[in-house]
Parts: structure tokens; C-alpha cells; sequence
């Protein structure tokens, strides 16, 4: 899991290494599940991973135009679904879009719980761990007499680098 701590990711970091590390464990839980990582399921997690926001899946599909791959949006969106079976790609709701995973769970699809980082001035997103968060949920939810199956919170608000830059909410 992310510590808290680097939770999100250094301004000017090496973001070639986190890319290729998502590639790499995308093909890991591909290869678990008996499936492929096939090349347009590669290249829309490139897109997606090619940053630390959250990007639209027209904005995927434009950036794969761009480059010379066009495809129909259904195609897209079979991808990314794919990807979040997976677990390394999540669903911003808020914003109705996605971003790569940098963490090590791989359980995206069922039984998911994090707590989602939203930074409202650089759109940098980033997941961390709080058990005490989710217990908290759990209880509330079954309180309601409700079974809670996936736990997805997102908080929006200004990152620490964005802090320190003297930026405001
Ligand atoms: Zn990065
Ligand atoms: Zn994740
Ligand atoms: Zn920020």
C-alpha cells in the first residue's frame, strides 16, 4: 500500500518508471487471470497512466487519434473496463473519469475500498490507505442494515506541493 507520506507523487519525479512499473503489473495481473495484456488495453493504460489525473475516456481516445490509432469509443471503453477489472485502473465518479493505480492492490473490480485524493488546482489523484476510514463506513453502512461490497471515497481539496506553493482552495 501507498504511505501516506508519498501518497502523491513528487513534482519533477521520474514518471517514465511509474509508467512502465503500471505497464509491468498490468501485465502481471493480466497473466494471473490467463489473459493477455493485449496492445489496446496496453496502449489505453499508457494514455491513462501517462499522468497522475484523471483523464476522460474521449480524451484516451483522442490522444490514441492523435498518435494514429483510432478507434470506435465502445473499444475504448471495453479497455478500460478491462483495465478496472484488473485493478489498475479506477473510476474518478466525480468526475466521471479514470486514473492509473500506482499501488499494489490489485482488487479494483470487487470489494474495492480507498480513499481517493483529489487535488482541485494541479488535478493530481492519489489513493491511500486508512483503515480506521473504512471500518468507520463499514459500521455506519451495516448500522443501515446495507452490506457494504465497494468502498470508494473521494475527497477533493489542495495537494501538499500545491500547499507549499502558497496556492488556495
Ligand atoms: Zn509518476
Ligand atoms: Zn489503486
Ligand atoms: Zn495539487
Amino acid at each position: 500500500m501507498i504511505e501516506l507520506a508519498d501518497a502523491f507523487p513528487q513534482p519533477g519525479h521520474n514518471h517514465a518508471r511509474c509508467v512502465s512499473h503500471a505497464l509491468d503489473r498490468a501485465r502481471a495481473v493480466f497473466e494471473t487471470k490467463g489473459l493477455r495484456l493485449m496492445e489496446l488495453r496496453r496502449q489505453v493504460l499508457e494514455e491513462i497512466a501517462g499522468s497522475h489525473h484523471s483523464i476522460g475516456a474521449y480524451d484516451v481516445l483522442e490522444k490514441l487519434a492523435a498518435k494514429g490509432t483510432r478507434l470506435a469509443p465502445i473499444s475504448v471503453y471495453r479497455a478500460i473496463d478491462a483495465l478496472i477489472e484488473a485493478g489498475v485502473v479506477h473510476r474518478l465518479e466525480s468526475r466521471n473519469a479514470y486514473f492509473a493505480c500506482h499501488g499494489t492492490h490489485g482488487d479494483g473490480g470487487t470489494g474495492a475500498h480507498h480513499l481517493v485524493l483529489v487535488c482541485e488546482r494541479c488535478a493530481t489523484v492519489a489513493e491511500i490507505e486508512h483503515g480506521e476510514v473504512m471500518s468507520a463506513l463499514d459500521a455506519a453502512a451495516r448500522g443501515a442494515g446495507f452490506e457494504p461490497r465497494v468502498r470508494v471515497v473521494e475527497v477533493a481539496g489542495l495537494c501538499a506541493h500545491c500547499r507549499a506553493s502558497g496556492a488556495r482552495p
